[in-house]
Formats: structure tokens, C-alpha cells, sequence
């Protein structure tokens, strides 16, 4: 039986059946128990390469855990598949502060990572909300943007190397070390940002930037989206490649993350319709400081800026870090519907205004929450009243938002479905998209396109077999 098998080779206590399983939630956002058939921890990746090679010799479809933080329930089991955690898979292998490498394995928490490389005064600089749990194979899987894209760009970039296991066990070694590598292809590249559908990411070789040495932080409100904008080519510019962050809220959700029960306290009037925490990191502690509150009265004079506050102190960052990061504000709502979207920054404030007018024409009891990295992507979150009837399945709400984003030409929703397994390499169009193409008129493509931006919208999953 395929389950002693397993146990044959990760030992009993790291394989997890009945209430062990069901003890656990689904994942970050939602608290259902799990519903695997059992939970397999292997410490090593031989042990996953032989995990998966049972599993592929019976069919056994199987999906992957990370730190369960993802957003689009790419970690959701059913009863009858396994679910292989990298949970054990948790050490910090070597740093090398010369060549700024780190080398990790795949459930190495992405806050260790930074902890880490702040040892060796160096900076791992993907960072986002769920740091203290996602692990960096999860966050190679998803490649994760967070607050640092605009300077250091999304996990693509900050992985050198990697190790996969592909569904048969087969073990692929690209742990590349450096920065230059054009020696043919980029395997890599087929395990980031593909959630676990063409192999299990086991190790990585991480790239490490130097340190800043002096931080600026602050928050800025913007009386128009198109002020913002402006605000932000001219900070950039400004600050001559420093600029290091700038996250944007609206202000429904400025005002919910700073009045109670929310523990956030507003450091501007919640009167101003966006609200931009923006931040610089740079190499003279004195200088920059100077810098950047000249490109902010720079900005104020212009008018684009209309009230600003400048922290002074890493306690001030670290609130005005807590309010952009308190997602859980709207989780204390109920259960949201999530829009995380991503689009050229032209099309993002007419693509936000349609989303939230259709939603009110159709579901006026909706509340919204509109927040994000700009100039990576703008996330919409809304919540359905408890009064409310006759409310749309979240699918539904999905699929039509879709529409939108292929109207403005922003890629086509994407389902990373069963059928885009090993077994499967070429998918074809999943029952979403099929719907979708009904919906909305729009003709999904096959495959995503190379370089397009797709809006993730759909369930995405990733079972192997
Ligand atoms: C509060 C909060 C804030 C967030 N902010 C951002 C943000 O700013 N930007 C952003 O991009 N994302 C953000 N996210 C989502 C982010 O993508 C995920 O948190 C993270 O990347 C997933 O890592 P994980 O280890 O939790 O993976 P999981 O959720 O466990 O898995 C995610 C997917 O990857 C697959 N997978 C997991 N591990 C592996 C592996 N080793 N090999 C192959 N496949 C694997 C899973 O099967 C699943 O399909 C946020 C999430 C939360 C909860």
C-alpha cells in the first residue's frame, strides 16, 4: 500500500493521516480543516524524489505545501490526493558574502532569509506580508512580487539557481551560483512562477544585494490617481535610483486600517483619496534624508503632493509599514472576495473605476479595498454585506472582472489547471476559460503568452501526478 511505502521512506512521524490532517487549516486565508488524504514530510531531496516516484509509479495526483500563504488556493487538497509539505526541508545550507549567494532549502521561511543576510550586512529583498510564514520555494513557485519590485523586481530575480524534483523523481540540478550565466538553457526558469506544475522546487541559490545604509520613509497623500503618477516619476527621478518602495491606498482602505478595531492610527487626515507610503534606501544617511525631503517639497510645491509626514524614526517606518500590511483588517470583515491584479500603470485607475462600478450597479451592499504596489500591481478586495441576497458566486465575480482586464488589453486570465501537469505538457483551455470565452466574448489563449501580463484571476493548482 502506497502509504507504508511512504512511511518506508520519511519515517511515521512524518506522515500525517486522519485527524492530523484534518487538525490543520487549508491554509492562511481560509481556516477549513484539511481535507488531504495525508500529509507527506520529506527532510531531504532524495526523500522527495522518492516520495514522488511511488506516487507517480500508482497515479497518486499530489500537491505541493509551502508556507500556505498564497492567495489563490494553490494549496487546496482534496480527499483523495497526498499533499507533500517542505516544511522539514528548512535549512539555511550556506552563505557566501562575497559572491552575495545564499544557498537554502525550499521551506526556509523568506523572514529567516532576511534575517539571515542582515548577519552578513546583506540584504535579501523580497519582502511582502506573509514573510514570517510563505517559504521562499512557495515564493519561487508564485514568483512574489511585494514591496520591493519597483527597485529589486520580483523572485525571478533574486534566484540564481535552484534544484527541482520533476513528478517521475527525476532530480535536476540548476544550482547556478552567479550573476552572468548564458550557458544555453535557463532551467530555472520553468520551476518560477509555474506553482509546482512541472516539479517540486527542493533548494535555491539566492541573490543578496549590500545592505542600504540609511533608510527614508513617508507618507504622502494625492489628491487624483493621475497626481500620483506624477508624484512617482518624479520621485524616481529625483532620487536618481533610490527609490525603493511606493505603495498605494485608496482610501477606503487607509480609513480601515486606521480606525478601531484596527490597532493602525492615521498619520495624515482620512479625508484625501490616496494615500502613497513611499520609501528610498541609499548608501549616505545624511544626504539621502536631505534628498528625499526635497523631492517631497518638490512635489508639495508642484501639487501633486497635498500633505505629507516624514518619519523620523524606525518605530514611525515600522507603523506606516503596519498599515499598508494590515490585510487582515479586511479579513475581520468576513471573507473577502480578492481581486490581486496586475496592469500597465495607464490602465490602472480606469480598470480599478469600472471594476468598483459594476460591482455597486450589480451589488450595491459591497464594500471595496483597493490597495497595492504600484507599478507592480493593484489589488481590489470587496466583501459581501451580511444583509445582502442573492449575492454572485465568487467565480462568477472572477470571471467578469477577467472580461474587463481583457478588454484593456491586459492578457487573459490563466488556470493552471490538472490537465497542466507533467503529464499534460501542452494544456488546453480550462472549464474557467471556457466560461470566460462565454462570459465575456474573449478568446483565451492556449497557453500564456511569453511577456504578457496575466491577470490572476482563476483557482490555480498544483497537483502533479
Ligand atoms: C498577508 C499576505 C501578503 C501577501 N503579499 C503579497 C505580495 O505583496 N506580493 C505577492 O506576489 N504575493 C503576496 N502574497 C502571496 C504570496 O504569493 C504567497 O504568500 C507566497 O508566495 C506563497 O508562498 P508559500 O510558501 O506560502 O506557498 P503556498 O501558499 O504553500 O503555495 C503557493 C503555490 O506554490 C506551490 N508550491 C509551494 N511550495 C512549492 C515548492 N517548493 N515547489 C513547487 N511549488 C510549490 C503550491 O502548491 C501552490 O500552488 C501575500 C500573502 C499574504 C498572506
Amino acid at each position: 500500500m502506497l502509504i507504508e511505502k511512504l512511511i518506508a521512506i520519511v519515517g511515521d512521524a512524518n506522515v500525517l493521516t486522519g485527524e492530523q490532517v484534518r487538525s490543520r487549516a487549508v491554509g492562511w486565508a481560509d481556516r477549513r480543516p484539511c481535507q488531504a488524504n495525508a500529509i507527506v514530510r520529506p527532510g531531504s531531496t532524495d526523500e522527495v524524489s522518492r516520495v514522488l516516484s511511488e506516487c507517480h509509479a500508482t497515479g497518486q495526483p499530489v500537491v505541493l505545501f509551502g508556507g500556505l500563504t498564497g492567495l489563490v488556493q494553490g494549496s487546496v487538497a482534496s480527499a483523495h490526493e497526498i499533499a507533500l509539505s517542505l516544511e522539514r526541508m528548512h535549512r539555511i545550507e550556506s552563505v557566501d558574502p562575497i559572491g552575495r549567494t545564499m544557498t537554502v532549502q525550499a521551506g526556509v521561511a523568506i523572514q529567516r532569509i532576511q534575517e539571515e543576510a542582515e548577519k552578513h550586512g546583506l540584504l535579501y529583498p523580497v519582502d511582502f506580508g506573509a514573510r514570517g510564514s510563505a517559504h521562499i520555494g512557495g515564493s519561487a513557485a508564485t514568483n512574489a512580487g511585494g514591496n520591493g519590485v519597483i527597485r529589486y523586481g520580483m523572485t525571478r530575480e533574486s534566484v540564481l539557481g535552484l534544484e527541482a524534483v520533476l513528478a517521475d523523481g527525476t532530480v535536476i540540478p540548476a544550482m547556478n551560483r552567479m550573476l552572468k550565466n548564458n550557458a544555453a538553457y535557463d532551467v530555472k526558469q520553468l520551476f518560477i512562477g509555474t506553482e509546482g506544475t512541472l516539479g517540486v522546487i527542493t533548494r535555491l541559490v539566492l541573490r543578496l544585494r549590500e545592505s542600504p545604509r540609511s533608510t527614508q520613509s513617508a507618507l504622502v497623500a494625492c489628491p487624483t490617481f493621475t497626481d500620483v503618477t506624477r508624484f512617482l516619476k518624479h520621485i524616481d527621478g529625483a532620487l536618481g535610483g533610490s527609490l525603493s518602495a511606493f505603495e498605494l491606498m485608496w482610501n477606503e482602505f487607509y480609513r480601515l486600517v486606521t480606525t478601531p478595531p484596527a490597532k493602525g492610527t492615521p498619520p495624515l487626515p482620512q479625508t484625501y483619496d490616496y494615500y502613497v507610503l513611499v520609501e528610498s534606501a541609499g548608501g549616505d544617511p545624511t544626504r539621502d534624508q536631505a534628498q528625499f525631503e526635497e523631492a517631497i517639497a518638490a512635489a508639495i510645491e508642484a501639487g501633486f503632493v497635498v500633505d505629507a509626514v516624514v518619519c523620523s524614526s524606525e518605530a514611525q517606518r515600522d507603523a506606516l509599514w503596519a498599515l499598508r500590511d494590515d490585510v487582515e483588517g479586511i479579513f475581520r470583515l468576513g471573507m473577502p472576495v480578492a481581486f490581486d491584479v496586475s496592469l500597465p500603470l495607464a490602465e490602472m485607475e480606469g480598470y480599478v473605476t469600472e471594476v468598483v462600478e459594476r460591482l455597486e450597479r450589480e451589488w450595491p451592499a459591497y464594500r471595496r479595498f483597493v490597495f497595492g504596489h504600484l507599478g507592480d500591481d493593484a489589488a481590489t478586495s470587496s466583501r459581501r454585506d451580511a444583509q445582502h441576497r442573492g449575492a454572485p458566486r465568487h467565480r462568477t465575480l472572477r470571471l467578469r472582472a477577467a472580461g474587463l482586464a481583457e478588454r484593456v488589453g491586459l492578457g487573459r486570465t490563466w488556470h493552471r489547471s490538472r490537465e497542466a501537469a507533467l503529464a499534460q505538457p501542452l494544456p488546453q483551455p480550462s472549464r474557467d476559460c471556457i466560461d470566460a470565452e462565454a462570459e465575456t466574448g474573449a478568446r483565451p489563449e492556449r497557453h500564456p503568452e511569453p511577456g504578457a501580463c496575466v491577470a490572476q484571476l482563476s483557482r490555480s493548482r498544483s497537483p502533479i501526478h
